[in-house]
């Protein structure tokens, strides 16, 4: 029997999972262990909570975890506390570490550490009740905010700050953010990209998005756009991002009380205290190629909150290669050393939408087929000993399913679910 152990319920770890038990059949057993009591990593955490959609796919995890042959085991560490990875080696005959990457990146800026400036992996944690974040400070009384980065997740952040309660109704923000974007004064929404529309990672679905708010207009200057024609160059996806930008750059002002600036060739240099909030310094920039240039020109944007979308790291684990400059696992192809292995932003770094991670499980699972040595490893009996000796509390998917059920019994009218946010109240769902 080959025992695998996979650490991150996430999309990665699912599809690993998925496909380990396509190529082994009934041969595999295979567990998930995740830190949190709940599975799911970025659906659950990361996906905005307005696109119920994309996080969907979780049923089709929950058939990977209710199949036979695989067994979620919520709530345990692996690293220095719980259970590390010497000893997994030693019960399973591979690990993979699926773990995603959910670190925000730092700034490396003055200024970043001052209250009020968030990276988006907590913003983002946040609004979508992440037991870490769920105590987080977010200042929402000032007009101005800035987000930055050009990738989706700022789209998505900006998107939150700037839809209304009826907008967020059928989504699964949990309650405490839904309170304070209630109260929320922010009026204009800075989205500061370093370089041009041309060299934005936004795409498509999630840039129309922002041109059917009820209450904030996107605002695009019309001399960042680089020459129509330059847009042939240009592959579909982004030709049609930068579709909409043009269309909102050609768009009159109206009375929607919020605006979203796209403030393209814009590098935020510093983060300064001002009064009672903050000044993000930008610099100006021109592009030599794809490269932005900075010119020198300074200015300031007043605002109460700075959100970084620039990219996430993940997690180090003690005993397991780090790249530090990359922010992720030491690797070749997913391989770290014999018997472990890395799939998804563990791997590769945060790029990609969710379905990337699908090819990703299915071909580290072939090198692990080509790799195997099989030995007479005792898997979950073994890890469950461990936890046991430890006085650990590991949730299973059954549990999982009970605190699924006790928080969209919580639900508020058209919403899916009241998620619980923290520790203590996700586990008072399995007291009898
Ligand atoms: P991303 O797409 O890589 O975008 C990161 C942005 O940060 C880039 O515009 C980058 O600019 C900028 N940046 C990096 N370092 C910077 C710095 N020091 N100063 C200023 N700007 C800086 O990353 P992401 O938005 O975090 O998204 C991660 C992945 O998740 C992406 O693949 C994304 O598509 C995916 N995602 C998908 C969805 C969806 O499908 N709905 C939603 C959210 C996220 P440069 O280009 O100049 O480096």
């Amino acid at each position: 029997m080959l025992q695998v152990a996979i650490v991150g319920s996430g999309p990665a770890g699912f599809y690993t999972a998925e496909a380990l038990v396509k190529k082994f059949g009934a041969e595999v057993r295979v567990d998930i262990i995740d830190r949190l009591p709940t599975p799911y990593g970025l659906i659950r955490a990361g996906v905005a909570p307005d696109h119920q959609s994309i996080k969907a796919v979780d049923k089709r995890y929950a058939g990977t975890a209710t199949a036979g042959g695989v067994r979620f085991v919520g709530n345990i560490q692996v690293g220095d506390t719980g259970v590390t990875i010497a000893e997994l080696s030693d019960l399973y005959d591979v690990v993979v570490l699926a773990t995603g990457a959910p670190q925000d990146r730092p700034l490396g800026i003055p200024g970043e550490d001052l209250p009020g400036v968030i990276g988006s992996a907590a913003f983002v944690g946040w609004y979508n009740g992440h037991p870490d974040f769920a105590a987080l400070a977010v200042p929402l009384q000032h007009a101005g905010a800035c987000v930055i980065g050009n990738g989706n997740v700022a789209i998505d952040v900006a998107r939150i700050l700037a839809k209304t309660p009826d907008e967020l109704a059928a989504s699964d923000i949990v309650e405490h953010s839904r309170i304070a974007l209630d109260a929320s004064r922010i009026r204009d929404i800075h989205l500061i990209g370093r370089r041009g529309p041309h060299q934005a990672s936004f795409t498509p679905k999630e840039m129309g998005e922002l041109g059917h708010l009820s209450r904030a207009q996107p605002l695009v200057d019309p001399t960042h756009l680089p020459p129509l024609e330059a847009d042939d160059a240009l592959d579909p996806g982004l030709r049609k991002t930068v579709g909409f930008l043009r269309s909102f750059a050609a768009l009159p002002r109206d009375e929607r009380p919020i605006t979203i600036h796209f403030d393209f060739l814009s590098r935020p240099v510093a983060i300064e205290p001002h009064g009672d909030a903050l000044r993000l310094i930008v610099e100006r920039t021109r592009l030599e190629g794809e490269t932005a240039i900075g010119t020198g020109e300074l200015h300031a944007v007043d605002c109460g909150l700075v959100v970084s979308c620039i990219g996430y790291r993940t997690t180090p684990i003690p005993g397991v290669p780090f790249d530090t400059a990359q922010g992720r696992f030491v690797n070749v192809e997913g391989r770290i050393s014999p018997g472990v292995y890395a799939v998804g932003w563990a791997r590769r770094g945060p790029s990609g939408t969710i379905g990337t991670n699908r090819p990703d499980g299915f071909g580290i699972v072939d090198l692990i087929a080509e790799d195997l040595t099989p030995a007479d490893r005792q898997g979950g009996a073994g890890l469950d000993a461990l936890i046991a000796a430890r006085g650990l509390r590991p949730t299973s998917f059954a549990d999982w399913q009970r605190i699924d059920a006790a928080e969209v019994a919580d639900a508020r009218p058209g919403a899916p679910r009241e998620k619980r946010v923290n520790l203590d109240h996700l586990l008072a769902a399995l007291l009898p």
